[in-house]
C-alpha cells in the first residue's frame, strides 16, 4: 500500500524498550477510589449515587448528561463515602466533582450481560456504548458513540484504527496489541461495520514488530476485514491528522473534521474496550497505563479508573530523587498537580520525574528567527510568529496565524536552538483567549438580559399608555353621548304636539322602531307619544323615595 508523508515531525529518543519487557499486570486493589464524573469531552455526568450507597464493580455511578457525554462506573465494589470536589490530573490543577468509593475488598461485579448485536439498531449500539462509558483512549477522551454517528450524506471511505503510539516512553497500546490482539481486531471490524466503512486500516509504527506480528496473526486467524499497515516511526505520526495523511494522502485542515474527507479515526484501546463492553458486558472501568521514568520497574499496568496515582507509583519502586509525575509523554504531557489525583480514562502513561532523567532546560534565549520550528511543525504553522504574538498578547494576530490549529505536539520546542518553551506560550495564549471568550459570552448574556428587560419595561409602559388612552376616549365618547341625549330630550318635549285626540293614541301603541311605513303624521304622533311616556316616567321617578328629588 502506498504511504504518504506529512510535513515536519521529529525523531526523539523513543525510550520504549524498558516498559515493554514485562507483561501487563493488573494493579492490586487499594482502599479508596476517586472517580471523577467528568472524564470525557462534553457534558458532566450526573451522579446517581449518594453517600452511604453500596455499589458493585461496574455499577453506573454517573449517567451521561446529554448526547455528547459518557457514563462513569464504579471500578470496584464498596461504599460511596463522598460525592464532592477533588483535584484530578489536569494542567489547570482545579478540582472537579468525584464519587469516592471505599472498597469492600470483595471486588464483586454487577451482573454482566453481553449486548445482543443481532437485533440491535445502530442507534441502540451507540446508546449502549455511551452508557458503558466508552471514550477515546488515546488521550482525547471524545465519546466514541458520537464519532460512530456518521453525518448524513457522508460516507466513511477509510476507518483508521490508530496503533501508531508515537510519543516517547508510552507503550500501553503496544502491550495491548501484543496481548489482546484478537479483541483489537474484532473491535476494529465491529466499528468498521457500524460506520459502514469501505476499508478498515490499522496503522502501527514500525518500532513495534511484536505488536505488528500479533495483530497480523489475529487478523489471519479471524479472517477479519481489516488491514494492518506498518508506518514509519516519526513523531507525531500518532496524531489523528498526521496518520490520516500517512495512510490516505488526505490533508485535513485544522478547522475541518476528518469525516468531511471520508475518514474517521479511533484508537486501538478504544475499539478493544468497546468490544469488551459488547461481548462481556463490562463497562470502561480500567485502562492500561505505562508506568516508567525514575522507577525501579517500568511496565504496563491494568489500572482501575479512580486509583490514586501515588498508590500506583508505589508499585513501581520510585527512586528517592523523584520530584513529580508527568501524565502523558515528555512531548505532550504535563505534571500532575498532586499524586493524590486519580488515574482517569485519559491516563495512558505516568512518567516518574527526576532531575537526572529530564535535566532542566537551559536558559531561554531570544528568538533568532532561524525558522527551525516552522520546518518541524507538522501542522504547517509558523511557531515563531505565534510566539511573538503570544508574548505580545495580540489575540487577533494569533487567530490569523491559526493558533488553535496547534496540536501542542512540542516539535517546535524540541528543535528550538534558543530553548524557548514555545508550547507553554501557546497553551497560555489559548487559555487567555478562551477565558476572554468565556467572559465575553457572560457579558453578552448579561447585556442581552438587560436589553430584554428594558425592552419589556418599555413595551409594558407603551401598552399601559395605549390602554389608558383608549379608556379615556371611550369615557369621553360616553359622556358626549349622554350630554347629547340630555340636550335632545327637553327639546323634543317642548316640540311635542298635542296628540291626545290622535285616533291611535288610546287604543293602538305603535312600535316606532320597527314600523316600516308610518306616514309623516303618524311618525310625529309616535314621537310625541314616546316623549310623553318619558315625561310621565320622569315624574314617577321624581316622586319615588330615595331619588334625588325626594
Ligand atoms: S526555532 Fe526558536 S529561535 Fe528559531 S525561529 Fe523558532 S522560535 Fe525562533
Ligand atoms: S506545538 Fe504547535 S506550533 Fe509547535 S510544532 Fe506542534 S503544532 Fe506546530
Amino acid at each position: 500500500m502506498k504511504l504518504f508523508k506529512f510535513k515536519g515531525g521529529v525523531k526523539p529518543d523513543p525510550n520504549k524498550t524498558v516498559s515493554t519487557q514485562l507483561p501487563m499486570t493488573a494493579a492490586p486493589l487499594v482502599a479508596r477510589y476517586v472517580v471523577p464524573l467528568h472524564q470525557s469531552v462534553g457534558g458532566t455526568p450526573r451522579p446517581i449515587v449518594t453517600v452511604g450507597d453500596h455499589v458493585l464493580k461496574g455499577q453506573r455511578v454517573g449517567e451521561a448528561d446529554g448526547w455528547v457525554s459518557a457514563a462513569v462506573h464504579a471500578p470496584t465494589s464498596g461504599t460511596v463515602v463522598e460525592v464532592g470536589p477533588h483535584i484530578i490530573p489536569h494542567p489547570s490543577g482545579l478540582p472537579t466533582d468525584c464519587v469516592v468509593i471505599e472498597a469492600d475488598g470483595k471486588d464483586t461485579w454487577i451482573e454482566r450481560t453481553p449486548f445482543d448485536m443481532s437485533t440491535a439498531t445502530p442507534d441502540a449500539v451507540r446508546e449502549y456504548l455511551r452508557d458503558m462509558g466508552i471514550v477515546g483512549m488515546g488521550g482525547a477522551v471524545f465519546p466514541s458513540h458520537v464519532k460512530l454517528a456518521v453525518p448524513k450524506g457522508k460516507q466513511v471511505e477509510q476507518l483508521i484504527i490508530n496503533g501508531a503510539e508515537c510519543e516517547p516512553f508510552i507503550t500501553c497500546d503496544d502491550r495491548l496489541m501484543r496481548e489482546q490482539a484478537e479483541d483489537v481486531i474484532q473491535g476494529s471490524a465491529l466499528f468498521g461495520k457500524l460506520v459502514q466503512a469501505n476499508k478498515v486500516l490499522i496503522g502501527i509504527e514500525d518500532n513495534k514488530p511484536e505488536a505488528i506480528a500479533a495483530m497480523k496473526a489475529a487478523q489471519t486467524a479471524l479472517n477479519a476485514p481489516v488491514e494492518i499497515i506498518t508506518v514509519p516511526t516519526i513523531y507525531p505520526t500518532g496524531g489523528a491528522k498526521e496518520l490520516i495523511r500517512v495512510l490516505t494522502g488526505k490533508e485535513v485542515p485544522g478547522s475541518r473534521r476528518s469525516t468531511d474527507f471520508g475518514v474517521q479515526v479511533f484508537n486501538v484501546a478504544t475499539v478493544q474496550s468497546a468490544w469488551r463492553a459488547i461481548t462481556q458486558g463490562e463497562p470502561l472501568i480500567s485502562r492500561i497505563v505505562t508506568l516508567s521514568g525514575a522507577v525501579g520497574e517500568s511496565r504496563n499496568w491494568s489500572v482501575p479508573i479512580g486509583m490514586p496515582i501515588c498508590d500506583l507509583v508505589a508499585l513501581a519502586q520510585p527512586k528517592p530523587e523523584m520530584d513529580g509525575v508527568i501524565m502523558g509523554g515528555p512531548m505532550m504531557g504535563f505534571r500532575v498537580p498532586t499524586t493524590d489525583a486519580p488515574v482517569i480514562k485519559a491516563t495512558n502513561s505516568l512518567i516518574v520525574h527526576a532531575p537526572g532523567l529530564f535535566p532542566p532546560k537551559p536558559q531561554e534565549l531570544p528568538c533568532i528567527r532561524c525558522g527551525s520550528c516552522a520546518t518541524a511543525c507538522p501542522q504547517e504553522l509558523q511557531p515563531f510568529e505565534l510566539y511573538w504574538w503570544s508574548r505580545a498578547s495580540k489575540f487577533d494576530q494569533l487567530e490569523k496565524y491559526k493558533l488553535f490549529d496547534c496540536i501542542e505536539c512540542g516539535c517546535c520546542d524540541y528543535v528550538c536552538p534558543s530553548h524557548i518553551p514555545l508550547v507553554n506560550y501557546f497553551r497560555f495564549a489559548k487559555s487567555e483567549i478562551q477565558a476572554e471568550q468565556r467572559e465575553k459570552k457572560v457579558a453578552d448574556a448579561a447585556r442581552e438580559r438587560f436589553e430584554f428587560r428594558e425592552e419589556r419595561a418599555e413595551r409594558e409602559k407603551r401598552e399601559k399608555a395605549e390602554r389608558l388612552a383608549k379608556a379615556n376616549a371611550a369615557r369621553q365618547a360616553a359622556e358626549a353621548a349622554a350630554a347629547a341625549a340630555e340636550a335632545a330630550a327637553p327639546k323634543a318635549e317642548e316640540a311635542a304636539p298635542d296628540i291626545s285626540s290622535h285616533p291611535h293614541q288610546a287604543s293602538t301603541p305603535i312600535a316606532v322602531d320597527n314600523h316600516p311605513v308610518l306616514d309623516a303624521g303618524a311618525k310625529q304622533a309616535a314621537i310625541a307619544a314616546a316623549v310623553e311616556r318619558a315625561r310621565v316616567k320622569r315624574e314617577q321617578h321624581a316622586g319615588k323615595p330615595g331619588s334625588d328629588a325626594a
